[in-house]
């Protein structure tokens, strides 16, 4: 069984079997099985059963907030905000089953025409800091383009994912269109990726587990998107709204405590502006309600695991240069302060690994080109920010950087509607918005001989 634990309280607080190799072999099987008729369904039905599944997680909207804010340990309003999100990407792909349109090509001696065709079966394995919210990322335009799926999600975060197959499952959605295995990754995330029936892997996670997806899916050239880690850049000109940029930026990087792949957690400051904007930054992260996620006031909660506590600990030695600390309950969870370290060398260690925690990096600047250089001096490329009120110059530095999602005075920049994922290490394939049904199909080129006689 697996042992959940709710990351406020340290306690259990659900058993579920855990699944291995022949659960997840039962599962592929149970998917190919499904992928015939799923498939062939008339785009107008597979679109109203996606509809129907958006509906009845909708329905479901406050009881899967709760379960996600106990089993992540997330403030119980992000939470919420989450589900919506989930049942506005499952709304969203809804319309994608009767939108998947080819193209016509001119050639000689005939029609040439593309189509886009289902995958097979697609393995799905997600990360546990946005459990169902990456999970629909997934499972929605790879079920509107045919496909069926088996997702995995982490063992520390399965429950709402057990609930999202079941909520499918009521309904209507065909019985093995979409299975859920919670296990190991190290046995089902693994036999996903060797299994010759898995036509595509999608996977969220670590850089390190990525490479190893990768390479393991080379073996049977499986398609793989890969959203990775990040290591993401808040650069701050000295001619901001100063104001603005500190009080948003805690929360770009202690939101979700920091467990987040677009943490703006390395903030870069103009040199002349950067005693201002600490002064800003210091008020913001000390009124941060960091406490009970089901409170609705709290804005960050605990972290995931022990482990992971352990893990971001190690980024501030007693030597660390913490300019800024924020609070935190002296009570049972896995409780760790927003904290700021400044001034730091982009080379440092809490500057060049993604901490995954709440800890943010000020790294000076001296003018626009060093920023840049600064920003893309990383193995990454997810995510970042620019703040600046020369909008020539913003949208010039947004041209540079390095990453896949930019935000210009403001630090949002994930949205069902618009493509989402990294460069560089931060891993290959877009998911969100119209890109990500390029990520669940093939396309295919039918050449049809008009000429007479
Ligand atoms: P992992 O990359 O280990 O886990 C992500 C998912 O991959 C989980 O479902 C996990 O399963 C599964 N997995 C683990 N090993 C394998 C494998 N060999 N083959 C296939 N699937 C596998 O992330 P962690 O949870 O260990 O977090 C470690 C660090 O990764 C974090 O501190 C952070 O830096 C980064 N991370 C980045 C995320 C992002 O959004 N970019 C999300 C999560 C983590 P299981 O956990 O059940 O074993």
């Amino acid at each position: 069984m697996i042992s959940v634990i709710e990351p406020a309280t340290e306690q259990v607080m659900a058993e579920v079997p855990r699944a291995g190799v022949e659960e997840t072999d039962a599962a592929i099987a149970r998917a190919k099985a499904a992928f015939e008729s799923w498939r062939r369904l008339a785009p107008g039905e597979r679109a109203g059963l996606m509809r129907r599944l958006a509906d009845a997680l909708d329905e479901r909207r406050d009881g899967l907030a709760t379960l996600e804010a106990r089993n992540v340990g997330k403030p119980i309003a992000d939470a919420r905000g989450e589900i919506g999100m989930v049942v506005d990407t499952f709304r969203y792909y809804a319309g994608a089953p009767e939108r998947l349109l080819g193209q016509t090509i001119p050639v000689a001696g005939g029609v040439d025409m593309t189509f886009r065709e289902p995958l097979g079966v697609v393995g799905l394995i997600t990360p546990w800091n946005f459990p169902l919210c990456i999970a629909s990322w997934k499972v929605a335009p790879a079920l509107a383009a045919g496909n069926t799926v088996v997702l995995k999600p982490a063992e520390l975060t399965p429950l709402t994912a057990i609930e999202l197959e079941k909520i499918a499952l009521d309904a209507g959605l065909p019985e093995g269109v979409l299975n859920v295995v919670a296990g190991p990754g190290s046995v089902c995330g693994t036999r996903l990726v060797e299994h010759p029936d898995v036509a595509k892997i999608a996977f969220t996670g670590s850089t390190e587990v990525g490479r190893r997806i990768a390479a393991g899916a080379a073996e049977t050239i499986k398609r793989v998107t890969l959203e990775l880690g990040g290591k993401s850049a808040n650069i701050v000109f000295a001619d901001a709204d100063l104001q603005a940029a500190a009080e948003a930026a805690p929360l770009a990087v202690f939101a979700n405590a920091g467990q987040d792949c677009c943490a703006r957690s390395r903030i870069l400051v103009e040199s002349t502006a950067v005693d201002d904007f600490l002064a800003a930054l210091e008020r913001s992260v000390t009124a941060l309600r960091v406490g009970d996620p089901l409170d609705d006031e709290t804005q960050m909660g605990p972290l995931i695991s022990a482990d992971q506590r352990e893990t971001v600990s190690s980024y501030v030695p007693d030597d660390a240069p913490v300019a800024i600390r924020g609070s935190a309950p002296d009570a049972p969870g896995f409780w760790y302060p927003p904290t700021v370290l400044a001034p730091v060398s982009n080379s440092d260690r809490a500057a060049t690994e993604e901490i995954f925690g709440p800890v943010a990096c000020v790294i000076p600047f001296a003018d626009e080109r060093e920023a840049v250089r600064i920003a893309n001096d990383t193995i990454y490329g997810l995510s970042g920010s620019i703040w600046s009120r020369d909008g020539a110059r913003a949208l010039r530095v947004a041209r540079e950087v390095e990453t896949g999602v930019l935000s210009i005075n403001s630090n949002s920049s994930v949205r069902v509607t618009t493509p989402f994922g990294g460069f560089k290490q931060s891993g290959y394939g877009r998911e969100l918005g119209p890109s990500a049904l390029d990520a669940y199909t093939e396309v295919k080129n039918v050449f049809y001989a008009t000429e007479e006689g």
